[in-house]
């Protein structure tokens, strides 16, 4: 019994190597299928454009030919290529002098100045017929920090590509990509240096000038993909703290949104009760100091949704004549206000926003649950357009776009839901609330 037993043993762990055997095969193939044989080694690509063996051999052969000056931007920088995966995450020291035709684009506060330039090597792009990759001269955005000492600002620089090479390391695609870190040999001021959008605006900007062109499938496909960007966020584990203000998110191509920057992200726990930006996007709870949570920034995500949906930034109506948020209006919103949605606004769309908008955070949609709605709310707008077969949500769509008039003079806010149910009490907000002295914007 005793040998039989061996035996058996045996033969199991044969029968699990040969079939670990053909796994390994069937898994090589299906690289093969997808990313090619690297032209250097042979051997299978781990990736679309990118054979990490081949590129460690080269990183490994050009560590020396390279320094920023500062021990920790080097070894991040390092890490960074060393460990990278694809062409969106070998991140590089960029020498200031490869950098040209450097002009001031915009003045983003007194801090801050964002410039557009010419790199001149430019990032390195995949030559689909050699099979290689070539730098080609690139547009490419920087933004220059003041008033910061050199830790704070290698600190803030490697938390924010940090974010981002954790969100790549989540299959999902981020729409800016980034490059790498420069600094100016005059002020001796650190900064990120990413990509360039020509038809790229902040998104407050974009809907002043184009709302009544856009239809209900452009609304929808440019919140898909932000959705896609939050998703990459939350999966690995941070919070965007949306959205200190909608400026910060951009569209691109008018088409796709994008967070623009993740200098804002913090990951998860987060026990801070920091709190800026604009407060009529933030979640009641954010309002009475708890600690932002992934379901804060889906009630922030509802709160774009409206400004995409309806044109309206700011979403309230100010009654006061300094025309901000007031202190009465942060109890109203954990009493249930929100702002209005316009009877036109199709049911389903108007659906999810309220989804989002729920006083109990733990009641509102996760950001996997958004993505898939926006997603098949869009598609039963693209597949119906090539279609006879109209199906109903389709035709309420349809029907929005005939009837774009969202306009409502004096109030545009109404109380959506009062926050009678779930473990919020308003009460306690409030009177929470009304213990802190800070002020509301
Ligand atoms: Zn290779």
């Amino acid at each position: 019994m005793h040998v039989q037993g061996i035996q058996d043993d045996n033969d199991n762990n044969v029968g699990t190597k040969v079939t670990a055997e053909v796994n390994i095969n069937d898994a090589e193939k299906l690289k093969k299928g997808l990313y090619g044989t690297c032209i250097e080694c042979k051997q299978p690509r781990s990736h679309y454009q990118w054979c990490q063996p081949c590129e460690r051999k080269q990183c490994e052969k050009k560590i020396k030919n390279w320094t920023s000056g500062d021990k920790k931007i080097d070894a991040f920088l390092r890490d960074a290529q060393y460990n990278s995966t694809r062409p969106q995450t070998f991140l590089e020291w960029i020498p200031f002098d490869k950098l040209e035709n450097i002009l001031d684009i915009k003045s983003e506060n007194k801090t801050s100045t964002i410039y557009s330039a010419i790199w001149k090597d430019g990032p390195r792009i995949w030559n689909q017929q050699n099979e290689i990759h070539e730098r080609i001269k690139t547009e490419v955005i920087i933004k220059l920090n003041k008033d910061k000492n050199d830790d704070v600002q290698i600190k803030e620089i490697l938390n924010e590509l940090k974010i981002y090479l954790d969100c790549h390391t989540q299959e999902s695609a981020l729409l800016i990509q980034f490059y790498g870190i420069s600094k100016h040999p005059v002020s001796n001021d650190y900064f990120i240096v990413k990509q360039f959008h020509k038809n790229a605006s902040p998104l407050t900007d974009y809907i002043s000038h184009n709302f009544n062109n856009l239809n209900w499938e452009m609304k929808l496909h440019l919140l898909l993909y932000l959705s896609e960007d939050l998703k990459a966020l939350h999966n690995a584990g941070y919070v965007h703290r949306y959205y200190k203000n909608p400026s910060s998110i951009l569209v691109v191509n008018e088409s796709y949104c994008a967070i623009e920057t993740f200098l804002e992200c913090k990951a998860l726990p987060l026990y801070t009760d920091e709190m800026d930006g604009w407060y009529s996007y933030k979640a009641p709870e954010i309002l009475v100091r708890q600690p932002y949570t992934k379901a804060s920034d889906i009630y922030s995500f509802g709160m774009i949704m409206h400004a995409i949906g309806t044109g309206k930034i700011p979403p309230y109506y100010f009654p006061s004549r300094f025309n901000h948020f007031s202190r009465s209006m942060s109890y109203d919103i954990c009493f249930g206000l929100r702002p209005h949605i316009p009877d036109n606004v199709p049911k389903s769309f108007k659906n999810l926003v309220e989804r989002c908008w729920n006083t109990e955070p733990d009641s509102r949609p996760n950001i996997h649950e958004v993505h898939n709605t926006l997603l098949n709310l869009w598609t039963s707008i693209y597949h119906n357009k090539y279609s006879t077969s109209l199906n109903l949500m389709y035709l309420e769509f349809i029907a929005a776009d005939n009837n774009k008039d969202y306009s409502k003079p004096n109030s545009q806010e109404m109380i959506t839901k009062k926050a009678e149910n779930g473990n919020l009490e308003p009460l306690e907000m409030i009177t929470k609330r009304a213990e802190s002295n800070d002020q509301i914007y």
